[in-house]
């Protein structure tokens, strides 16, 4: 019944999708460490991963999408001291930041958005297991796992442990049992944030938070793992070292990365100081643009960023858009009659090959151009001199659900009444202002902005976002 294949990092293969239940999804995405914005690279996976969840969603299955919020590590650290500030309150503030720009993206929230810190205690448990399994040991209050003691070590990166043993050599740290080793837990430098435990005061590792928490939420086995191809080795990797060695169960049954974003050819990372963060490009940019710029190529391809793909972007979704009004429009005139049965073979055609292409390894790229071929034969039909009211709501339905519900490139029924309704008045503010109406112009901007809504002045014009 179910047809998705998917290419599993752990095989290097494409393979039929079994869920472990009938029906059901565990899927566990890792999620942004909260100390700055998140940029276009991030904002990749959690819009690739939310299409992939509403891909399952409309083939009728009940998924459980778990997405963590790592609001505890190094670089939290360093900015909480940068800032003079405590780490949970910059943690607070970029998960509501966060939020805002998944909300502009149309990205759905998780079932759940579990934050390391509120599963402390769980972690510390898992650190003690590993423990008395002799598989971890404690240095001077720093805990690590003995790599080595776990025979298929390096399964997923596809590293033999001779070759990860020959790279690791480089890397020196005295308390390391072995370089390969890896930290489970960190012990407090002072005035650093921490938590009690039996090896003193410290804070997890960041592996560790991913095993707990899928486990917490999802159990020992999940059906997909997900993140950015960086996150393979060595995260995935001893998430699974640590989940198999606690659980004595597989860990996850495929696990999927997505490939880069990258500025001039090199990977966007806050490290190297080449990011756009989503909160900037969408002034400069609608969300639903950068939205289909994340989609219009395959997961596993790498995307190069440039200005010019994403105004490409916004005159793909103008597209979308007129198509969707035009059907909205003849609507309302056209007259009751019957579902043309030639359009209905279309659009079953359409169905299907779109279905073909997310089935084949959730090929958005390919599904996109199945809906552009939905959007032609919309743009045929509003046209005809006769056509049953019918036969339009069928055209626009599929749009919706496609194009919609499953890729969310178009924008919901209210946000779109909301654009109308604030573009006619960004159109009046102009006037007044040209003809020198200020109090009328003031008043349309005090409007807008009790609404929400926020103007800037752009190159392209006057942008409007809801704040
Ligand atoms: P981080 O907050 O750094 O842990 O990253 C959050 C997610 O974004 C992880 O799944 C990373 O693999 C992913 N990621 C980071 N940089 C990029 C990039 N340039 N392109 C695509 N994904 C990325
Ligand atoms: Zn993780």
């Amino acid at each position: 019944m179910m047809k998705v294949k998917l290419y599993n990092t752990l095989t290097r293969q494409k393979e039929p999708f079994q869920t472990l239940l009938p029906n059901k999804v565990k899927m566990y995405v890792c999620g942004p460490t909260v100390y700055n914005y998140i940029h276009i690279g991030n904002a990749r996976v959690f819009v690739f991963f939310d299409v992939v969840r509403r891909y399952l969603e409309y083939l009728g299955m009940e998924v459980t999408y778990v997405q963590n919020f790592t609001d505890v590590d190094d670089r939290l650290i360093q900015q909480s001291q940068k800032e003079n500030r405590p780490v949970a309150e910059i943690a607070e503030d970029y998960i509501e930041k966060y939020f805002e720009d998944m909300d502009a993206l149309g990205v759905k929230r998780a079932t759940v958005h579990p934050r390391a810190t509120e599963h402390i205690q769980g972690m510390i448990d898992a650190v003690q297991t590993l423990i008395d399994k002799d598989l971890a040991y404690e240095v001077n209050g720093d805990v690590y796992f003995r790599s080595l003691h776990k025979e298929d070590y390096g399964k997923l990166s596809h590293h033999s442990l001779e070759e990860l043993k020959a790279g690791a050599r480089i890397e020196v740290n005295d308390r390391k049992e072995h370089p390969l080793d890896f930290a489970l837990w960190k012990a407090a430098k002072p005035g650093e944030v921490s938590w009690e435990t039996p090896w003193g005061p410290g804070r997890p590792g960041w592996h560790i938070e991913c095993s707990v928490m899928a486990k917490e939420y999802l159990g020992d086995t999940l059906d997909i793992h997900a993140g950015g191809v960086d996150l393979c080795f060595p995260h995935h990797e001893n998430e699974i070292a640590q989940s198999e060695s606690m659980n004595d169960k597989a860990f996850a049954n495929y696990w999927l990365h997505n490939e880069f974003i990258n500025m001039n050819n090199e990977k966007m990372s806050k490290s190297l100081g080449n990011v756009m963060t989503v909160n900037e490009l969408r002034k400069l940019f609608s969300p639903l643009a950068l939205r289909y710029f994340l989609l219009a190529a395959s997961y596993r391809h790498p995307i190069n960023f440039t200005d010019e793909v994403i105004k490409q972007a916004e005159n793909s979704i103008a597209r979308i858009q007129t198509a969707i009004e035009n059907l909205n429009h003849r609507k309302q005139n056209a007259q009751h009659g019957s579902l043309d049965p030639e359009l209905a073979s279309k659009l079953e055609k359409l169905t299907e090959a779109f279905q073909n292409e997310m089935n084949d390894d959730f090929n958005s790229a390919n599904a996109v151009t199945v809906l552009f071929d939905a959007i032609k034969l919309a743009n045929e039909w509003v046209q005809k001199p006769i056509v049953s009211k019918e036969s339009i709501t069928a055209l626009w339905e599929w749009l919706e659900l496609h194009g919609g519900t499953v890729l969310g490139l178009i924008q919901p029924k209210e946000q779109q009444v909301l654009a109308e309704e604030v573009e006619a008045l960004i159109k009046e503010r102009q006037e007044a202002r040209r003809s020198k109406n200020f109090v009328r112009a003031d008043e349309i901007r005090n409007e807008l902005q009790a609404r929400g809504i926020i103007l800037e002045d752009t190159p392209q014009g006057v942008r409007w976002r809801q704040g």
